[in-house]
């Protein structure tokens, strides 16, 4: 298909293109990252690619996603105080880091979420130049509002998968109705958020990664998202294989023709198993690469929601790889 066609297709949302477009291998796909790259070359972004830092603040969680390990390893749970996770963001500042992105298991306990609260605006005082993104699960509607008004201006919160019987199916403890109700919440409250999907789930289809695309089209997010699945030891899909590499990084590109003006992460994920893996979803067009060296080391090994054998990527890395792909850092880009 020629690429003009391919840009109609995908933004026209025509099923059986696209679903030809997920597939795409070899020439046909270095077409399709090639018109991803120019469409991100003409966003309002252009070049420029978000350096975030994450801080994982705890692996307590009250889901039970069947993909994740999170607390069905063994580990010991934790939970980062106050003190720590501003020590860990002065550590972070000092080189100059300014996006800040607070993740954690869901966790609604009033005590958790009030720390993470002082935790943003202490961190909006000393650094009121600086971005708080939060990745906390479903809370309460007064919850987000007060972690709103203490500063963080940003929030993640992924729909993984919007068919409802396998979204059931893969994250027995929620609904997909349940998860866009939170999504509706956090816009209403003024947040800029982020959400998307996991490619490559157990028993899910073209069909289905079709609808995922349809609902990420309609929602107002400013971050959106697709992360390869990775079959972690210690889950309930462990005997699964891992999602196919090259159809999240096909997915990724259409993502961004979809949307040219929104932060596209590319995830660890894509590093498992495939040397240079963030390169390639660079290539597809994504623009934001997280640093993971916020988490002090003795808890980061207890967070383990892909594999225990999870890539953490220093500053260094992420800076050459940024480079490599011709991309410009930028601390934060909303
Ligand atoms: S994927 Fe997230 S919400 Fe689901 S069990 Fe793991 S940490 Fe909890």
């Amino acid at each position: 298909m020629a690429e003009q066609k391919i840009i109609e297709a995908i933004s026209n949302l025509k099923e059986d293109k696209i679903k030809e477009i997920l597939l795409y291998k070899g020439k046909e796909q270095e077409f399709l990252f090639e018109a991803a790259r120019k469409i991100r070359e003409k966003s309002k972004f252009q070049n420029k690619v978000e350096l975030r830092s994450v801080i994982e603040l705890s692996n307590i969680c009250s889901q039970k996603c069947r993909y994740c390990s999170i607390s069905k390893d063994g580990k010991p749970s934790f939970v980062l105080s106050k003190e720590v996770v501003l020590n860990n963001v002065d550590f972070l500042a000092k080189k100059g880091r300014r996006t800040f992105l607070l993740q954690s298991g869901e966790n609604s306990n009033q005590k958790f979420v009030d720390d993470v609260a002082y935790c943003c605006s202490e961190i909006t005082k000393k650094y009121p130049d600086s971005k708080i993104i939060l990745c906390l699960g479903n809370l309460s509607y007064e919850q987000y509002r007060l972690l709103k008004e203490s500063g963080a201006s940003r929030y993640i919160l992924k729909f993984e998968t919007s068919d409802s019987k396998h979204h059931k199916f893969c994250r027995p403890s929620d609904t997909i109705e349940n998860r866009l109700k939170h999504i509706e919440t956090l816009l209403e409250l003024g947040f800029q958020v982020g959400s998307g999907n996991i490619v490559g789930l157990p028993e899910q289809t073209l069909d289905n990664l079709i609808a995922d695309l349809k609902l990420i089209n309609k929602l107002e997010l400013s971050m959106v998202s697709a992360t390869r699945f990775i079959s972690s030891e210690n889950s309930e899909f462990k005997n699964y294989s891992n999602g196919d590499i090259d159809l999240t990084l096909n997915f990724l590109a259409i993502l961004r023709i979809l949307k040219p003006n929104c932060l596209i992460p590319s995830t660890t994920s894509l590093a498992i198993n495939k040397n240079q893996g963030q390169i390639n979803g660079l290539m597809a067009g994504c623009n934001t690469i997280t640093i993971h060296d916020g988490t002090p080391e003795e808890f980061e090994k207890n967070y383990a929601i892909y594999s225990q054998n999870r890539f953490s990527p220093n500053e260094q890395y992420c800076r050459e790889i940024i480079e490599q792909c011709k991309l410009e850092a930028s601390n934060y880009l909303i």
